[in-house]
């Protein structure tokens, strides 16, 4: 990690060398390449199977951000409708599921009521929900897991730290809770991570899909790798989905590193661990920015006046992103900065706001870019002889910046030789749904519980 005297400095610090980006994709294609070789690969052992049963499904997605609950029916032919979704923040003004003071049992029956709602509201729409629906359940943290029905959360991420759930099976807390909600009805058939839930969509929606990208709080990667290694038969025989944890990366090059990084990672709930998450996350986006103003202000005093200057975590990531968004548009960030606390902006001002949003932003995209790129070049991710893979995208993060998208896939094709960045990626908003519905099917098909 190198110190930057000035703005400047660390402008060009924020804005990493070609060639420093090609020693990250270097790194990540030997990292994973290396845990695999290891067995640490964490495989989910699933890809979609021609005989998934259709009908409806509850599905629950716990990212991190939000508790989104839903009732989904598979069709024919990747088609599928929700029927009803819910959508509710883990924590808001008046209450805060993430703190140490919540307890597992009442995480999950917060989660259980949010799931009690959108069933209403489906049986509402659909008099034929009164018998038993299958539950998949997107748990997007590193969980140990040997069957599709269990997995042990190792570690929280994302900064939160409700006790009581670290080491335990999340599928049994919910359980429990479903059943104090008296919702016999509903049976847990699948618990998955995002990665997977997201490649099992794709896969389910359009084929050919060889990897899954979170771009959301957190940051993860997946993909479906050819069946070499493991020797139980999976369901689908070929290949299995694995969640390579890619967030919590940390052999990242001393060059790309900045002091805001190392602040903020020495500040945070796991000092040392998620570092690549803690560059591209929506979790930390919005604090590097913060930091970077307050870096900022000892050379332009004004900025000192931003109401979000003292307190961590108070700039959010979509605010930054606004203004990444709008970064060749001086009076729109004069404005913004205006209903943060500084009344009469200069254009100084302006100029380090738009550039602080834009270096983060498209940090972040170019970090993605080289992932994309490391993770199918190694060799064991699945091919396609039709036609080139997908790869399917997901993540507030990721679908509503439009500038970050824009960098992406201009790194996509100008630093990394990815032809035709736009048809290979496919933008997912509701993917972990359907894939958590997809996972449910596939936990009915496989009724003894299947090994991972
Ligand atoms: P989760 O990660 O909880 O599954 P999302 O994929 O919706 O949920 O991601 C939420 C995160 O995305 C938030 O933490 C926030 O940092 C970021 N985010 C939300 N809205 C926007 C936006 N408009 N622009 C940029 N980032 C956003
Ligand atoms: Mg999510």
């Amino acid at each position: 990690m190198k110190s930057f005297a000035n703005f400047s400095e660390l402008l060009e610090r924020l804005n990493p060398a070609a060639d420093t980006l090609g020693k990250l994709d270097d790194s990540l294609l030997k990292w994973l390449q290396q845990k695999r070789d290891t067995g640490r690969l964490i495989s989910q052992h699933i890809s979609v199977p021609k005989n998934l049963p259709g009908g409806c499904y509850a599905v629950i997605d716990f990212g991190g951000t939000n508790i989104r609950t839903a009732v989904i029916e598979l069709q024919t032919a990747g088609k599928s409708r929700i029927i009803a979704a819910h959508t509710e923040p883990l924590r808001c003004a008046i209450y805060d599921m993430t703190k140490e003071n919540v307890t597992g049992e009442e995480l999950f029956e917060f989660v259980a009521r949010q799931l009690q709602k959108t069933l209403e509201e489906a049986r509402a729409a659909e008099a034929l929900l009164a018998e038993k629906l299958p539950l998949g359940h997107v748990f997007s943290f590193p969980c140990l897991q040997k069957d599709i029905n269990s997995a042990q959360l190792l570690k929280w991420t994302k900064e939160i730290r409700t006790r009581g759930v670290e080491g335990q099976d999340v599928q049994v807390l919910l359980r429990n809770a479903l059943l104090k909600a008296d919702l016999e009805l509903i049976e847990p058939a699948a618990i998955l991570n995002d990665t997977t839930a997201v490649l099992l969509a794709s896969q389910y929606r359009y084929g050919c899909t060889a990897l899954a990208g979170i771009i959301g709080t957190g940051h993860n990667f997946g993909g479906f790798l050819e069946n070499m290694v493991y020797t139980e038969a999976d369901s689908a025989g070929k290949f299995t989905a694995h969640n390579f944890e890619s967030g919590d990366f940390t052999d990242i090059p001393e060059n790309l590193i900045t002091n805001l990084d190392t602040m903020l990672d020495a500040a945070s709930a796991a000092p040392g661990e998620q570092l690549l998450e803690k560059m591209v996350g929506g979790a930390y986006l919005g604090e590097i920015g913060r930091l970077a103003f307050v870096a900022a202000g000892e050379e332009f005093p004004e900025l000192r006046k931003l109401a979000f200057i003292e307190q961590p975590y108070s700039l959010k990531t979509p605010e930054l992103s606004m203004v990444s968004d709008c970064c060749h548009d001086v009076a729109q960030t004069g404005l913004w900065l205006k209903r943060h606390g500084i009344d009469d902006p200069s254009a100084q001002a302006c100029k380090c706001a738009s550039t602080i949003a834009d270096a983060i932003f498209k940090r972040a995209a170019r970090i993605t870019a080289a992932e994309i790129s490391a993770f199918l070049a190694s060799g064991f991710i699945i091919k396609y002889e039709s036609r080139p893979s997908y790869v399917a995208l997901e993540g507030s993060l990721y679908l509503k910046t439009e500038y970050f998208r824009k960098c992406l896939f201009r790194s996509l094709s100008t630093e990394f030789g990815i032809e035709n960045p736009c048809e290979r990626i496919v933008s997912m908003p509701d993917a972990v749904l359907l894939g958590a519905a997809v996972a449910a099917g596939i936990g009915g098909l496989t009724q003894e519980k299947t090994h991972i």
